[in-house]
């Protein structure tokens, strides 16, 4: 098993019954919660209230060994994942590889991904908190208006839920929880910015929901641009089609991608990078690899795939063990069937939308109330749960943000 995310960290425990020996290996020793790492971005809450470490979780699964290391390269040929730093390879008789995805500048890695930081990892979301806060330390101490007011502006380019749930963060952060707190700016007057390229933001919602989501993006002072593409980002600022807006915090949420490790399967990818698997999640040309979660491209329907949502990545990995487990008892595959269960996006503290099924559509405190309980719901462990819900309801009665540390600050950053 490559991956302890939702789908890695599902299918070992579906495979907890069986007469099998599991390895599960992953780059991190923690499991992320990522629906709620904007908050740790925003500081609304620290890391270790949204990761658990993997060999903890699995700790009563007794045929699962955990390994920490980073997998480099699957040589099918000779069934063995190779790990980095030279440790001995693993050998496998089926393999699961739920290593998620990973941030996508469209080609531009090298150029803005250094001044627009992507949301996937802890790291990164405390690199977003780090600027944040400084951005504002720096706007306290700078007499130019102008150089003030680029860094009291923030860009979140990418209007899904990632996107919309850090610049409501964002505005809340600016309008209540700063406020008062500086004596030559006025936090309120922050710029939040948020680009969407298409017409409307979150498309996976009905037009209702994404006009509702607007609205309340819009109330808390987010200024929300369509049709705007980034054509070019530095640590100044960004250009938004024939517009330049000076900016010194950049946040990027607007695409994906497959990691490097998943083409060396040498199996077909799709546009994403994402692996094209076989209805059951094997390999089309391996029954022994599975791939599943954000890394697999699963159809469902004519031209539509499966979403890049934990609930689905879970489904997935219970699959992939089920699959093992009819191998191993000579009896043919299954197709994954994805069963919907409704998504949910948040703006802002008492703001939501949620699509369930049936068509049946919640906005507003009702549905932010929902997407409260179901994050606190699957957030792993309990005492996650219990920190979570009081570092919310203490946020919620005083608009304070629990977690606001400046850390690994070397030299401010040069003008
Ligand atoms: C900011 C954000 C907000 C989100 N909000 C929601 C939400 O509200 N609701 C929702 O349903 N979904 C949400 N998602 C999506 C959801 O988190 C993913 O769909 C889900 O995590 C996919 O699970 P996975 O197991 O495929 O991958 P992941 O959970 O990403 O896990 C992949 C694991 O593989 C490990 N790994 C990667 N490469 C290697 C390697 N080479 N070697 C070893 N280990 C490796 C990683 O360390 C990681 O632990 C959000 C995602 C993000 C980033």
């Amino acid at each position: 098993m490559i991956g302890g995310g939702f789908g890695g960290l599902e299918a070992a425990r579906s495979l907890a019954r069986a007469a099998v020996r599991v390895t599960l290996l992953d780059a991190r020793n923690h499991h992320l919660f990522q629906p709620l790492l904007y908050q740790v971005a925003t500081a609304g809450l620290s890391p270790g209230d949204i990761a658990e470490p993997i060999r903890h979780i699995v700790r009563r699964l007794k045929n699962v060994r955990v390994v920490l290391g980073r997998a480099e390269r699957i040589d099918r040929a000779a069934r063995q994942v190779v790990l980095a730093g030279g440790a001995s390879p693993l050998t496998y008789d089926y393999l699961v590889v739920a290593t998620g995805v990973i941030n996508s500048w469209f080609g531009k890695e090298q150029e803005w991904a250094e001044h627009a930081p992507g949301l996937k990892s802890v790291e990164e979301a405390l690199e977003i908190r780090r600027r944040v806060l400084m951005a504002y330390e720096h706007a306290e101490l700078e007499e130019d208006p102008a150089r003030r007011q680029a860094w009291l502006t923030f860009v979140v380019v990418g209007g899904g839920p990632t996107g919309v749930e850090l610049a409501g963060a964002l505005a809340e952060l600016s309008r209540n929880t700063l406020a008062g707190n500086f004596r030559s700016i006025d936090p309120r007057e922050a710029r939040v910015i948020l680009c969407e390229g298409g017409d409307r933001i979150l498309r996976a919602f009905s037009e209702q929901l994404s006009g509702q989501a607007l609205r309340s993006l819009e109330q808390l002072g987010v200024d929300v641009r369509f049709g705007s593409y980034a054509a070019e980002v530095n640590g100044q600022g960004l250009t938004l089609g024939d517009e330049r807006i000076d900016a010194r915090t950049i946040l990027w949420a607007a695409g994906v991608k497959g990691g490097p490790l998943l083409a060396t399967l040498e199996t077909e990818q799709d546009r994403m990078g994402r692996v094209r698997v076989a209805p059951d999640l094997s390999l089309p040309a391996d029954p022994r690899v599975f791939v599943i979660g954000d890394a697999a491209a699963v159809r469902q329907g004519e031209d539509d795939f499966v979403p890049g949502v934990a609930p689905a990545a879970m489904q997935m990995g219970r699959h992939a063990g089920e699959q093992i487990q009819r191998a191993l008892a000579g009896q043919p595959p299954q197709p994954f069937s994805y069963l919907d269960k409704g998504s949910m996006a948040t703006i802002g503290r008492s703001q939501a939308i949620a699509a369930l099924p049936g068509g049946l559509e919640l906005r507003g405190l009702l549905a932010w109330l929902a997407w409260l309980a179901v994050h606190i719901m699957f957030l792993i462990g309990f005492r996650n749960r219990i920190l979570v819900l009081i570092q919310w309801m203490w946020a919620y009665m005083t608009f304070q943000r629990g977690a606001r540390l400046i850390t690994n600050e070397g030299e401010p950053r040069a003008d």
